[in-house]
């Protein structure tokens, strides 16, 4: 779910945005970068929230959405009325789980109170592309959770730049995936590995986005044959 297009490149793990490549340089709908202006997405794409609501209801179960793709929920270049906005329509959704993702965790606590507080349906993100990243953010997503009520916390190392050694202060969630595109950064395989058994020592949940690489296929989405993400997500 995107309530906006559009970000700023924060660190290592943005080097070649995905958003970027296809909403600026592909399509033309936004400038990237400080400076440039955000773009509000369509009230249709924001009414498809209630629809995944809606479904998720019908269905008896709640369903993941991701937010935001094209974009990062705690980016200080974006109108706070927005945020508002889109916190408004997700605490509506009592059938979905927003993961909010971002690589910009220190602005959460803030943005979220200005924005009337993080809607109780949601999980807090953060990115991790190495040990570097890992360090700095953990506490602070950690931090953020506990003070904003989150319902619980993840980590994306995507794309995985390095190895990394978590401790016991380790998101619940650990997803995991390499770099993919044209200039995809190879992720060596026993990164993942050491994740896998950590967040196993460690009782986290392991997801496993993808391999990465340059082929048409990512390099698939199994982790020695087999398949850890299991939790259907919207867009
Ligand atoms: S934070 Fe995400 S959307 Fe923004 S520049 Fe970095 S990778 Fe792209």
């Amino acid at each position: 779910m995107n309530f906006w297009i559009g970000c700023t490149k924060v660190g290592a793990p943005c080097d070649y945005c995905y958003a970027e490549n296809l909403m600026d340089a592909r399509y033309g709908r936004v400038k990237w970068g400080a400076g440039e202006a955000r773009v509000r997405t369509s009230a249709s794409t924001w009414a498809q929230l209630l629809k995944w609501d809606r479904a998720a209801a019908v269905a008896g179960k709640k369903a993941f959405v991701f937010s935001l793709s094209l974009g990062d929920i705690w980016d200080n270049e974006v109108d706070p009325a927005w945020r508002r906005d889109a916190f408004a329509v997700a605490r509506q959704c009592r059938n979905l789980v927003m993961l909010f993702l971002s690589k910009r965790i220190g602005n959460a606590v803030e943005m979220a109170r200005d924005a009337g507080g993080l809607p109780p349906n949601s999980a807090l993100g953060a990115t991790f592309g190495d040990q570097r990243d890992y360090d700095r953010d953990r506490m602070k997503l950690k931090a953020a959770s506990a003070e904003l009520g989150a319902l619980f916390t993840f980590g994306s190392f995507e794309p995985l730049l390095g190895p990394v050694i978590l401790d016991k202060n380790a998101p619940d969630w650990i997803i995991v995936g390499g770099e993919s595109g044209l200039h995809a950064r190879p992720m060596n395989l026993d990164w993942a590995r050491s994740l896998r058994r950590q967040s196993a020592d460690l009782g986290r949940v392991f997801n496993f986005k993808q391999v990465g690489g340059r082929r048409a296929d990512k390099g698939g989405h199994e982790l020695d044959g087999r398949t850890y993400f299991d939790r259907p997500i919207v867009a």
